[in-house]
Protein backbone atom coordinates (compact mmCIF):
# COMPACT_ATOMS: atom_id res chain seq x y z
CA UNK A 1 0.00 0.00 0.00
CA UNK A 2 0.98 3.54 -0.80
CA UNK A 3 0.29 6.23 1.97
CA UNK A 4 -0.55 9.41 0.94
CA UNK A 5 -1.54 12.93 2.43
CA UNK A 6 -4.94 13.78 1.80
CA UNK A 7 -8.05 16.27 3.04
CA UNK A 8 -11.39 14.60 4.56
CA UNK A 9 -14.71 15.53 5.97
CA UNK A 10 -15.99 13.09 8.32
CA UNK A 11 -19.61 14.37 8.10
CA UNK A 12 -21.98 16.84 6.60
CA UNK A 13 -20.94 20.32 7.12
CA UNK A 14 -17.57 18.85 9.21
CA UNK A 15 -14.76 20.76 8.11
CA UNK A 16 -11.77 19.19 5.87
CA UNK A 17 -9.09 17.45 7.94
CA UNK A 18 -5.94 16.16 7.09
CA UNK A 19 -6.01 12.41 6.63
CA UNK A 20 -3.33 9.81 5.83
CA UNK A 21 -4.98 7.42 2.95
CA UNK A 22 -4.01 4.06 1.54
CA UNK A 23 -3.51 3.92 -2.37
CA UNK A 24 -2.98 0.36 -3.84
CA UNK A 25 0.02 -0.72 -4.69
CA UNK A 26 0.62 -0.55 -8.63
CA UNK A 27 -0.96 -3.54 -10.79
CA UNK A 28 0.47 -4.21 -14.29
CA UNK A 29 -1.66 -1.63 -15.54
CA UNK A 30 -1.70 0.82 -13.32
CA UNK A 31 -0.14 4.24 -12.98
CA UNK A 32 0.80 6.11 -9.67
CA UNK A 33 -0.10 9.78 -10.51
CA UNK A 34 1.28 12.75 -8.30
CA UNK A 35 -1.28 15.16 -7.97
CA UNK A 36 -0.60 18.96 -9.35
CA UNK A 37 -3.87 20.32 -8.79
CA UNK A 38 -7.36 19.06 -8.05
CA UNK A 39 -10.39 21.52 -8.97
CA UNK A 40 -13.64 21.23 -6.66
CA UNK A 41 -16.74 20.66 -8.70
CA UNK A 42 -20.20 21.72 -7.25
CA UNK A 43 -20.71 18.08 -7.31
CA UNK A 44 -17.96 17.75 -4.54
CA UNK A 45 -19.87 20.43 -2.23
CA UNK A 46 -23.34 18.14 -2.76
CA UNK A 47 -21.91 14.56 -2.05
CA UNK A 48 -19.75 15.99 1.41
CA UNK A 49 -23.09 18.05 2.02
CA UNK A 50 -24.92 15.09 1.63
CA UNK A 51 -27.22 16.73 -0.60
CA UNK A 52 -27.53 13.88 -2.89
CA UNK A 53 -27.23 11.00 0.07
CA UNK A 54 -25.57 7.89 0.65
CA UNK A 55 -22.06 9.79 1.30
CA UNK A 56 -19.29 7.63 2.48
CA UNK A 57 -18.11 9.30 5.42
CA UNK A 58 -13.91 9.97 5.61
CA UNK A 59 -15.12 11.64 1.94
CA UNK A 60 -12.33 12.55 0.13
CA UNK A 61 -13.83 14.05 -2.85
CA UNK A 62 -12.28 15.29 -6.05
CA UNK A 63 -12.50 14.49 -9.70
CA UNK A 64 -10.83 17.05 -11.86
CA UNK A 65 -7.33 15.95 -11.25
CA UNK A 66 -4.29 17.35 -12.99
CA UNK A 67 -0.54 15.82 -12.66
CA UNK A 68 2.51 13.73 -13.53
CA UNK A 69 3.18 10.46 -14.25
CA UNK A 70 5.33 8.92 -11.26
CA UNK A 71 5.78 5.30 -11.40
CA UNK A 72 3.82 2.92 -13.84
CA UNK A 73 3.08 -0.74 -13.85
CA UNK A 74 4.74 -3.32 -15.66
CA UNK A 75 2.88 -3.44 -18.44
CA UNK A 76 1.86 -0.12 -18.75
CA UNK A 77 2.11 1.56 -22.66
CA UNK A 78 -0.02 4.83 -22.29
CA UNK A 79 2.09 6.85 -19.81
CA UNK A 80 6.14 6.93 -19.80
CA UNK A 81 7.51 8.25 -16.17
CA UNK A 82 7.03 12.33 -16.56
CA UNK A 83 4.19 12.19 -18.77
CA UNK A 84 1.55 14.87 -17.94
CA UNK A 85 -2.11 12.68 -17.23
CA UNK A 86 -5.73 13.38 -15.80
CA UNK A 87 -8.40 11.99 -14.02
CA UNK A 88 -12.17 12.54 -14.14
CA UNK A 89 -15.06 11.68 -12.67
CA UNK A 90 -14.73 7.55 -13.00
CA UNK A 91 -11.47 5.28 -12.53
CA UNK A 92 -12.86 2.25 -13.85
CA UNK A 93 -16.08 0.14 -15.00
CA UNK A 94 -16.78 -3.65 -16.23
CA UNK A 95 -15.35 -3.09 -19.53
CA UNK A 96 -17.66 -5.40 -21.41
CA UNK A 97 -21.37 -4.18 -21.37
CA UNK A 98 -23.00 -2.88 -24.27
CA UNK A 99 -22.64 1.30 -22.85
CA UNK A 100 -18.81 0.37 -21.96
CA UNK A 101 -17.79 -1.19 -25.49
CA UNK A 102 -19.80 2.47 -27.05
CA UNK A 103 -17.05 4.19 -25.18
CA UNK A 104 -19.63 5.68 -22.52
CA UNK A 105 -18.25 4.00 -19.64
CA UNK A 106 -20.18 6.80 -17.09
CA UNK A 107 -23.01 4.65 -17.75
CA UNK A 108 -21.59 1.22 -17.36
CA UNK A 109 -24.42 -1.31 -17.14
CA UNK A 110 -22.68 -3.28 -14.31
CA UNK A 111 -20.92 -0.59 -12.20
CA UNK A 112 -18.91 3.02 -12.85
CA UNK A 113 -16.28 3.28 -10.11
CA UNK A 114 -16.46 7.00 -9.67
CA UNK A 115 -13.29 8.36 -8.48
CA UNK A 116 -14.61 9.31 -4.63
CA UNK A 117 -17.57 8.36 -2.72
CA UNK A 118 -18.22 4.47 -4.69
CA UNK A 119 -16.78 1.29 -3.38
CA UNK A 120 -14.00 -0.17 -5.61
CA UNK A 121 -13.17 -3.27 -7.09
CA UNK A 122 -11.48 -4.67 -3.76
CA UNK A 123 -14.29 -3.53 -2.04
CA UNK A 124 -12.56 -0.32 -0.46
CA UNK A 125 -13.86 3.26 -1.02
CA UNK A 126 -12.55 5.15 -3.88
CA UNK A 127 -10.59 8.49 -2.67
CA UNK A 128 -10.39 11.22 -4.87
CA UNK A 129 -8.45 14.31 -5.98
CA UNK A 130 -8.15 16.32 -2.95
CA UNK A 131 -4.90 13.91 -1.99
CA UNK A 132 -1.14 14.47 -3.38
CA UNK A 133 -1.04 10.91 -5.54
CA UNK A 134 -3.58 8.65 -6.97
CA UNK A 135 -3.46 5.01 -8.26
CA UNK A 136 -5.94 4.61 -11.47
CA UNK A 137 -5.40 1.94 -14.18
CA UNK A 138 -3.88 3.70 -17.34
CA UNK A 139 -6.94 2.94 -19.58
CA UNK A 140 -9.48 5.43 -17.25
CA UNK A 141 -6.45 8.12 -17.10
CA UNK A 142 -6.12 10.62 -19.56
CA UNK A 143 -3.53 12.37 -21.48
CA UNK A 144 -2.89 15.88 -20.55
CA UNK A 145 -1.52 18.10 -23.77
CA UNK A 146 1.61 20.27 -23.02
CA UNK A 147 0.23 23.24 -23.82
CA UNK A 148 -2.67 23.66 -21.49
CA UNK A 149 -0.76 24.54 -17.86
CA UNK A 150 -1.85 21.73 -15.36
CA UNK A 151 -3.85 24.28 -12.65
CA UNK A 152 -6.02 25.45 -15.60
CA UNK A 153 -6.43 21.44 -16.99
CA UNK A 154 -7.80 20.21 -13.89
CA UNK A 155 -10.99 21.36 -14.58
CA UNK A 156 -11.49 19.90 -18.32
CA UNK A 157 -11.99 16.60 -16.34
CA UNK A 158 -15.02 17.21 -15.45
CA UNK A 159 -16.17 20.46 -16.10
CA UNK A 160 -15.02 20.17 -19.60
CA UNK A 161 -16.08 17.06 -20.37
CA UNK A 162 -19.42 17.89 -19.00
CA UNK A 163 -20.24 21.25 -21.21
CA UNK A 164 -18.57 19.68 -24.48
CA UNK A 165 -20.63 16.26 -24.67
CA UNK A 166 -23.86 17.47 -24.78
CA UNK A 167 -22.77 21.26 -27.05
CA UNK A 168 -21.22 18.06 -29.25
CA UNK A 169 -23.91 15.83 -29.37
CA UNK A 170 -26.84 18.82 -29.77
CA UNK A 171 -24.90 20.27 -33.07
CA UNK A 172 -23.11 23.39 -31.75
CA UNK A 173 -22.27 24.96 -34.66
CA UNK A 174 -22.01 28.45 -37.26
CA UNK A 175 -25.12 29.39 -37.39
CA UNK A 176 -26.80 27.83 -34.03
CA UNK A 177 -28.10 30.39 -30.97
CA UNK A 178 -26.78 28.66 -27.45
CA UNK A 179 -27.42 29.50 -24.42
CA UNK A 180 -25.40 29.06 -21.02
CA UNK A 181 -27.88 28.82 -18.41
CA UNK A 182 -25.18 30.11 -15.27
CA UNK A 183 -21.89 31.32 -14.92
CA UNK A 184 -20.24 29.33 -12.47
CA UNK A 185 -17.46 26.58 -13.07
CA UNK A 186 -19.21 24.57 -15.90
CA UNK A 187 -20.68 27.26 -17.01
CA UNK A 188 -17.76 29.79 -17.92
CA UNK A 189 -16.45 26.30 -19.84
CA UNK A 190 -19.34 26.25 -22.09
CA UNK A 191 -19.29 29.28 -22.94
CA UNK A 192 -15.51 29.20 -24.32
CA UNK A 193 -16.18 25.84 -25.89
CA UNK A 194 -19.63 26.99 -27.69
CA UNK A 195 -17.68 29.73 -28.77
CA UNK A 196 -14.52 27.81 -29.93
CA UNK A 197 -17.37 25.45 -31.95
CA UNK A 198 -18.81 28.64 -33.68
CA UNK A 199 -22.00 29.14 -32.56
CA UNK A 200 -23.79 32.43 -31.23
CA UNK A 201 -23.60 32.19 -27.44
CA UNK A 202 -25.44 34.00 -24.65
CA UNK A 203 -25.20 33.53 -21.32
CA UNK A 204 -28.18 33.76 -19.03
CA UNK A 205 -26.85 34.47 -15.49
CA UNK A 206 -28.64 35.98 -12.19
CA UNK A 207 -27.19 38.98 -12.33
CA UNK A 208 -24.78 41.36 -14.76
CA UNK A 209 -21.71 40.83 -11.75
CA UNK A 210 -20.13 38.35 -14.49
CA UNK A 211 -20.76 39.69 -17.49
CA UNK A 212 -17.43 41.58 -18.19
CA UNK A 213 -15.95 38.51 -18.37
CA UNK A 214 -18.73 36.14 -19.87
CA UNK A 215 -17.84 38.42 -23.08
CA UNK A 216 -14.02 38.62 -22.80
CA UNK A 217 -14.85 34.11 -22.64
CA UNK A 218 -16.58 34.06 -25.85
CA UNK A 219 -19.96 34.99 -25.26
CA UNK A 220 -22.05 37.53 -27.89
CA UNK A 221 -25.02 38.49 -25.34
CA UNK A 222 -25.16 38.35 -21.25
CA UNK A 223 -28.51 38.64 -19.73
CA UNK A 224 -29.36 38.57 -16.25
CA UNK A 225 -32.21 36.33 -15.41
CA UNK A 226 -33.65 38.65 -11.78
CA UNK A 227 -34.25 41.42 -14.91
CA UNK A 228 -37.82 41.50 -15.04
CA UNK A 229 -37.92 42.17 -19.46
CA UNK A 230 -35.11 39.53 -19.91
CA UNK A 231 -37.48 36.75 -21.01
CA UNK A 232 -39.69 38.81 -22.91
CA UNK A 233 -36.69 40.44 -24.85
CA UNK A 234 -35.23 36.75 -25.60
CA UNK A 235 -37.96 35.31 -27.22
CA UNK A 236 -38.31 32.16 -28.88
CA UNK A 237 -34.07 32.52 -29.16
CA UNK A 238 -32.29 29.14 -29.06
CA UNK A 239 -31.39 25.91 -30.52
CA UNK A 240 -30.11 24.48 -27.42
CA UNK A 241 -30.07 25.72 -23.94
CA UNK A 242 -27.09 23.95 -21.44
CA UNK A 243 -28.65 24.53 -18.05
CA UNK A 244 -25.39 24.22 -15.14
CA UNK A 245 -28.22 25.34 -12.24
CA UNK A 246 -27.08 23.58 -9.18
CA UNK A 247 -30.29 24.91 -7.35
CA UNK A 248 -33.93 24.43 -8.71
CA UNK A 249 -35.62 27.14 -10.52
CA UNK A 250 -38.72 27.12 -12.44
CA UNK A 251 -37.89 25.67 -16.22
CA UNK A 252 -41.10 27.11 -17.87
CA UNK A 253 -39.66 30.39 -18.78
CA UNK A 254 -36.44 29.06 -19.84
CA UNK A 255 -38.22 26.42 -21.82
CA UNK A 256 -40.47 29.11 -23.79
CA UNK A 257 -37.14 30.81 -25.07
CA UNK A 258 -36.44 27.47 -27.29
CA UNK A 259 -37.03 27.61 -31.12
CA UNK A 260 -39.25 25.16 -32.49
CA UNK A 261 -37.71 21.83 -31.71
CA UNK A 262 -35.22 23.13 -29.42
CA UNK A 263 -33.06 20.93 -26.18
CA UNK A 264 -33.11 21.54 -23.09
CA UNK A 265 -30.20 19.81 -21.37
CA UNK A 266 -29.91 19.49 -18.10
CA UNK A 267 -26.57 19.03 -16.51
CA UNK A 268 -26.81 20.72 -13.31
CA UNK A 269 -27.85 18.16 -10.26
CA UNK A 270 -29.85 20.24 -8.05
CA UNK A 271 -31.00 18.74 -4.64
CA UNK A 272 -34.76 18.82 -5.43
CA UNK A 273 -36.76 17.25 -8.62
CA UNK A 274 -37.05 19.53 -11.77
CA UNK A 275 -41.00 20.96 -12.53
CA UNK A 276 -41.64 20.00 -16.73
CA UNK A 277 -44.74 22.91 -17.52
CA UNK A 278 -46.64 20.47 -20.43
CA UNK A 279 -47.35 23.92 -22.04
CA UNK A 280 -43.90 24.78 -22.91
CA UNK A 281 -42.93 21.35 -23.91
CA UNK A 282 -45.85 20.95 -26.17
CA UNK A 283 -45.73 24.31 -27.80
CA UNK A 284 -41.98 24.28 -28.62
CA UNK A 285 -42.05 20.75 -29.25
CA UNK A 286 -39.02 20.84 -26.77
CA UNK A 287 -36.82 18.29 -26.21
CA UNK A 288 -35.92 18.15 -22.56
CA UNK A 289 -33.01 15.95 -22.12
CA UNK A 290 -29.90 15.49 -19.49
CA UNK A 291 -26.26 14.84 -19.72
CA UNK A 292 -23.52 13.07 -17.43
CA UNK A 293 -19.99 14.09 -18.40
CA UNK A 294 -18.36 11.50 -21.52
CA UNK A 295 -16.58 8.78 -21.81
CA UNK A 296 -12.69 8.43 -21.81
CA UNK A 297 -12.43 8.89 -25.25
CA UNK A 298 -14.35 11.62 -25.67
CA UNK A 299 -12.75 13.01 -22.89
CA UNK A 300 -9.78 12.70 -24.91
CA UNK A 301 -11.24 14.60 -27.73
CA UNK A 302 -12.17 17.50 -25.44
CA UNK A 303 -8.56 17.67 -24.07
CA UNK A 304 -7.40 18.37 -27.91
CA UNK A 305 -10.19 20.56 -28.62
CA UNK A 306 -9.13 22.40 -25.79
CA UNK A 307 -5.21 22.34 -26.83
CA UNK A 308 -5.98 23.47 -30.42
CA UNK A 309 -8.70 26.30 -29.27
CA UNK A 310 -6.12 27.16 -26.77
CA UNK A 311 -8.71 26.74 -24.22
CA UNK A 312 -8.27 26.16 -20.27
CA UNK A 313 -10.10 26.89 -16.86
CA UNK A 314 -10.34 30.39 -15.52
CA UNK A 315 -8.77 28.93 -12.05
CA UNK A 316 -8.18 30.49 -8.38
CA UNK A 317 -5.46 28.47 -7.09
CA UNK A 318 -6.13 28.02 -3.05
CA UNK A 319 -4.05 26.11 -0.65
CA UNK A 320 -5.37 22.91 1.32
CA UNK A 321 -6.91 24.70 4.30
CA UNK A 322 -9.22 27.04 1.98
CA UNK A 323 -11.47 23.93 1.02
CA UNK A 324 -14.57 25.19 3.63
CA UNK A 325 -14.03 28.39 2.42
CA UNK A 326 -14.16 28.13 -0.98
CA UNK A 327 -17.47 25.59 -0.64
CA UNK A 328 -18.74 28.42 0.77
CA UNK A 329 -17.91 30.69 -2.11
CA UNK A 330 -19.28 28.32 -4.84
CA UNK A 331 -22.20 27.94 -3.24
CA UNK A 332 -22.62 32.02 -3.41
CA UNK A 333 -21.66 31.96 -6.68
CA UNK A 334 -18.24 33.91 -6.02
CA UNK A 335 -15.86 31.60 -7.74
CA UNK A 336 -14.20 32.92 -10.72
CA UNK A 337 -14.25 30.57 -12.07
CA UNK A 338 -13.05 27.01 -10.57
CA UNK A 339 -11.00 27.02 -7.41
CA UNK A 340 -8.27 24.56 -7.56
CA UNK A 341 -6.31 22.97 -5.06
CA UNK A 342 -2.61 23.23 -5.01
CA UNK A 343 -1.76 19.62 -3.67
CA UNK A 344 1.80 20.85 -2.40
CA UNK A 345 0.06 22.73 0.38
CA UNK A 346 -0.94 18.95 1.69
CA UNK A 347 2.26 18.25 2.42
CA UNK A 348 2.55 17.53 6.58
P1 LIG B 1 -21.07 26.33 -9.84
O1 LIG B 1 -19.70 26.73 -10.21
O2 LIG B 1 -21.56 26.59 -8.47
O3 LIG B 1 -22.09 26.96 -10.92
C1 LIG B 1 -23.48 26.84 -10.78
C2 LIG B 1 -24.13 28.13 -11.25
O4 LIG B 1 -25.53 27.97 -11.05
C3 LIG B 1 -23.76 29.36 -10.45
O5 LIG B 1 -22.60 29.97 -10.88
C4 LIG B 1 -24.97 30.24 -10.66
O6 LIG B 1 -24.84 30.95 -11.88
C5 LIG B 1 -26.11 29.25 -10.84
N1 LIG B 1 -26.94 29.21 -9.62
C6 LIG B 1 -26.57 28.78 -8.40
N2 LIG B 1 -27.59 28.93 -7.53
C7 LIG B 1 -28.62 29.45 -8.23
C8 LIG B 1 -29.95 29.84 -7.91
N3 LIG B 1 -30.43 29.70 -6.66
N4 LIG B 1 -30.73 30.34 -8.89
C9 LIG B 1 -30.24 30.48 -10.15
N5 LIG B 1 -29.00 30.13 -10.50
C10 LIG B 1 -28.20 29.64 -9.56
O7 LIG B 1 -21.26 24.74 -10.03
P2 LIG B 1 -20.66 23.77 -11.14
O8 LIG B 1 -19.47 23.08 -10.58
O9 LIG B 1 -20.57 24.48 -12.42
O10 LIG B 1 -21.79 22.65 -11.20
C11 LIG B 1 -23.12 23.00 -11.57
C12 LIG B 1 -24.08 21.84 -11.37
O11 LIG B 1 -23.76 20.81 -12.29
C13 LIG B 1 -23.99 21.18 -9.98
O12 LIG B 1 -25.31 20.84 -9.59
C14 LIG B 1 -23.14 19.95 -10.22
O13 LIG B 1 -23.40 18.92 -9.29
C15 LIG B 1 -23.60 19.56 -11.61
N6 LIG B 1 -22.64 18.77 -12.38
C16 LIG B 1 -23.16 17.88 -13.26
C17 LIG B 1 -22.32 17.16 -14.09
C18 LIG B 1 -22.89 16.21 -15.08
O14 LIG B 1 -22.14 15.40 -15.64
N7 LIG B 1 -24.16 16.28 -15.39
C19 LIG B 1 -20.93 17.34 -14.00
C20 LIG B 1 -20.45 18.28 -13.10
C21 LIG B 1 -21.30 19.00 -12.31
P3 LIG B 1 -24.79 32.58 -11.91
O15 LIG B 1 -23.81 32.97 -10.84
O16 LIG B 1 -24.35 32.88 -13.27
O17 LIG B 1 -26.16 33.03 -11.63
ZN1 LIG C 1 -17.72 17.40 -11.34
ZN1 LIG D 1 -19.70 -1.66 -18.43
Amino acid sequence: MISVNARATTGPRNPFQPLVIERRDLGAHDVLIDIAFAGICHSDIHTARNEWGEALFPLVPGHEIAGTIASVGASVTKFAVGDRAGVGCFVDSCRECENCRKGEEQHCLNKTIWTYNTRDKDGRPTYGGYSQQIVVDENYALRLPASIGLDAAAPLMCAGITMYSPLRRYHTEPGKSVAILGMGGLGHMGVKIAHAMGAEVTVLSQSLSKQADGLRLGADHYFATGDSDTFDKLGRSFDVIVSTLSANVELGPYLDLLKLDGAFVNVGMPEHALEIPPGALVQRRAVVTGSLIGGIAETQEMLDFCAQHGLGSEVEVIGADQIDEAYDRVVNSDVRYRFVIDTATMSA
